[in-house]
């Protein structure tokens, strides 16, 4: 499936659950889901009363997934062949390598506001990890490693408004975050409780077995 080139909010309204994809303003009162919650489109008021095929419940997790970690569907399904490959229960699989993401884990970390600022963030050069720079998203990060802001970036207004609002962030458990350094580490893998996030994995397990 080709990337997602449309109205972001829409994608929230399309699922049905807020995917928190366009950071503070996700927050407000702007939030599109907040004020229109029904499917975008010319019957989406009577989308509520539809009967969904199992299927169907299968497939929009999936997309659910996808979609609130920024990830094309060549690339969810190589997560979950890996995932599969894994020992463990798979879907739990599937979501630590999905948080393991260095996008993701700056997202986290407080460094970013949304995934997606923080996978600009990644692609323009800002941060290292374990002392060298790293500009790719999906660079699966290892427990134990530190992702550092790189030395020039820390001189970006843009780093410096972030550097600013990180003592307010709440920071998952499974991570350290040194504010002064503007550095953090993975301490070590999440269990299913301790990730935030809305997804039924069992669902996009049952559809990749069909
Ligand atoms: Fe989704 Fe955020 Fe847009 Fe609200 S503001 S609809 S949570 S992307």
């Amino acid at each position: 499936m080709a990337k997602y080139v449309g109205p972001v909010c829409r994608q929230c309204r399309r699922e049905g659950v807020k995917l928190f994809l366009k950071g503070e303003r996700c927050y407000s009162d702007k939030c599109a889901f907040s004020r229109r919650g029904y499917a975008p489109g010319q019957h989406g008021q009577g989308q509520g009363r539809k009967k969904v095929s199992e299927y169907g419940l299968q497939l929009r997790e999936k997309q659910k997934a996808r979609r609130i970690y920024g990830v094309l569907e060549r690339q969810f399904r190589s997560y979950f062949e890996k995932a599969e490959r894994q020992k463990g229960i798979t879907g739990e699989n599937l979501l630590v390598l999905l948080e393991r993401r260095l996008d993701n884990l700056v997202y986290r970390m407080g460094f970013a506001s949304s995934r997606t600022q923080a996978r600009q963030l990644v692609m323009h050069g800002h941060f290292e990890v374990g002392g060298r720079r790293v500009d790719i998203p999906s660079y699966l990060v290892r427990s134990g490693e530190v992702i550092k802001v790189c030395e020039k970036s820390k001189e970006s207004p843009l780093i410096q408004g972030i550097a600013q609002e990180l003592p307010h962030k709440t920071i998952p458990t499974w991570l350290n975050v040194v504010v002064n350094d503007l550095s953090g580490s993975l301490v070590r893998y999440p269990s299913r409780e301790e990730m935030d996030v809305s997804i039924q994995e069992h669902l996009i397990v049952e559809l990749y077995s069909r």
